[in-house]
């Protein structure tokens, strides 16, 4: 086991906000992280329509986010905005597939290593990129040092799924008065 994973690609890619893994956030289904901060930010609910549900992949999320008309925005966003991460990231490591890829980071650093200057939820790492690599140049301010807010609320998440492993049967309890047709398919694959 690294003692550090800054990486969130190959066997943990389950860490990334890109990472395709269903789960529930304030009654409304996503397929990645990414979609549920987007879709967060958006203070009526009916206007996060378009980042809901299979159809929002998390790229597209991304795009979706940069339009959102600020007039819909909570007004509150900046103050809320790391606990809003922290609770998607709750609900979405209590499903067993993503919280197994966390649980197997025992005790590792986990840092949200990017190349895209996000010294905000991880540490950009664009300066230590070969030049021909450098997909979105250097940022003025990346100096190798970030505040890792991502790679925090993973660790704190990894500490409670630690000491409250949930089983499928209690989150099919968790989930039934919002998604039928998910509870009939999860009580299918237990019996
Ligand atoms: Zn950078």
């Amino acid at each position: 086991m690294p003692q550090t994973i800054d990486s969130f690609t190959g066997r943990y890619a389950a860490l990334s906000l890109l990472y395709r893994s269903g789960f529930f956030f304030e009654g409304d289904e996503y397929q990645s992280a990414a979609a549920a901060i987007e879709a967060a930010k958006i203070f009526n609910r009916p206007d996060r329509v378009s980042f809901i549900g299979w159809n929002c992949r998390p790229w597209k999320a991304r795009t979706l986010g940069k339009g959102i008309p600020t007039y819909w925005i909570r007004p509150d966003w900046n103050n809320v905005e790391p606990t809003v991460m922290l609770e998607i990231q709750r609900s979405k490591f209590s499903w067993p597939d993503a919280r197994d890829v966390l649980l197997s980071t025992e005790d590792a650093d986990l840092i949200y290593g990017n190349v895209c200057h996000d010294n905000f939820w991880g540490v950009c790492k664009c300066r230590s990129v070969p030049t021909a690599q450098r997909k979105y140049g250097i940022g003025a301010r990346c100096t190798g040092a970030g505040e890792d807010k991502l790679g925090r609320i993973l660790m704190q998440v990894r500490e409670e799924c630690k000491t409250d492993p949930k089983t499928q049967q209690e989150m099919t309890r968790h989930v039934s008065f919002l998604s039928p047709s998910l509870t009939t398919v999860l009580q299918a694959a237990s019996r």
